[in-house]
């Protein structure tokens, strides 16, 4: 008995010293190149691309909706400690310059503007910053995030290559498959809870309404709702979308009014439901597609 006891606090001792261990390696140098990300589809994209070559962190924590978001003293210290700073561009972060004047070494950090290279799309007078929700314009933020890390890392270059690849080829087979389907639908509008999809629209050819703006500001007015309402009606919307983060109440009500069944759909600016980027699109596509058929 006194002998298993020995040998179970040994074993503890070991199994102490060794976790103590290795999370002090993790603090000190883990040797991975530290990747700070705006929002959380630029995440899955820098792991995608940099897989154990890297350690990514996100500045808007998950479950905030990242248009409200503000960076607090740690997040900026954070920051500064990383290789390479990715942020998704076109105003999607209201707070960059500011975030961007606290980084002291500009030579050591690299900065990267993921929608370089981006078509995009203009609505109401502001671009529409959501890029990430089209299959194609992912690529583009993850070979922005690709160039970044060869430029940093060239020794390692045929492992982004390879492994950027791998992701893109998974975007694009989801890309075909669904554009097939979708180009033999007739209906083509949905209703959704802010107006985030505008790439995906642009993609299949679809319309969307939305219950808040582009930037999900806005209050929803009276006059707006009844605009819903009637848009619901006139195009026998069947399905209204419900985002966490959008109004969701108002969602709910909206498909109690003109009798619609309410789904939920993911913008990805949160990681939601454990679901990963190409989990969380083809979840998308499918109920779109359920809804619209
Ligand atoms: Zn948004």
């Amino acid at each position: 008995m006194i002998r298993k006891i020995i040998t179970l606090m040994c074993s503890l001792t070991l199994l102490t010293g060794v976790v103590g261990c290795t999370k002090q390696d993790k603090e000190e140098e883990s040797g991975k190149i530290k990747i700070m990300v705006s929002i959380n589809p630029l995440k899955e994209f820098a792991q995608a691309v940099g897989k154990e070559l890297v350690e990514v962190d996100t500045l808007v924590p998950e479950g905030m909706e990242p248009h409200d978001f503000e960076p607090k003293s740690k997040d900026l210290v954070q920051l500064n400690k990383s290789d390479i700073f990715v942020y998704n561009g076109l105003g999607m972060e209201e707070w960059l310059d500011k975030v961007l004047s606290t980084i002291q070494d500009k030579d050591r950090i690299k900065i990267v503007d993921s929608s370089k290279g981006a078509s995009t799309i203009t609505t109401e007078g502001k671009i529409d910053p959501h890029l990430w929700l089209s299959l194609k314009q992912a690529k583009n933020q993850a070979a922005n995030i690709k160039d970044a890390l060869i430029k940093i890392d060239e020794k390692n270059k045929e492992q982004y290559e390879g492994n950027f690849n791998e992701f893109a080829s998974r975007l694009d087979t989801l890309y075909y498959e669904n554009e097939q389907r979708f180009n033999k639908l007739k209906n083509r509008d949905f209703v959704t809870g802010h107006e985030a999809f505008g790439y995906l629209c642009r993609d299949f050819n679809l319309t969307q309404k939305s219950v808040e703006d582009v930037f999900a500001e806005g209050e929803v007015t009276p006059q707006k709702f009844k605009d819903l309402v009637q848009f619901s009606k006139e195009n026998k919307i069947e399905t209204i979308f419900m985002e966490e983060f959008a109004s969701p109440k108002v969602s709910e009500t909206l498909a109690k009014e003109v009798g619609a069944k309410v789904e939920k759909i993911y913008t990805i600016e949160s990681k939601e439901d454990g679901r990963d980027y190409v989990e969380s699109m083809k979840y998308n596509l499918d109920v779109v597609y359920n809804s619209l058929k």
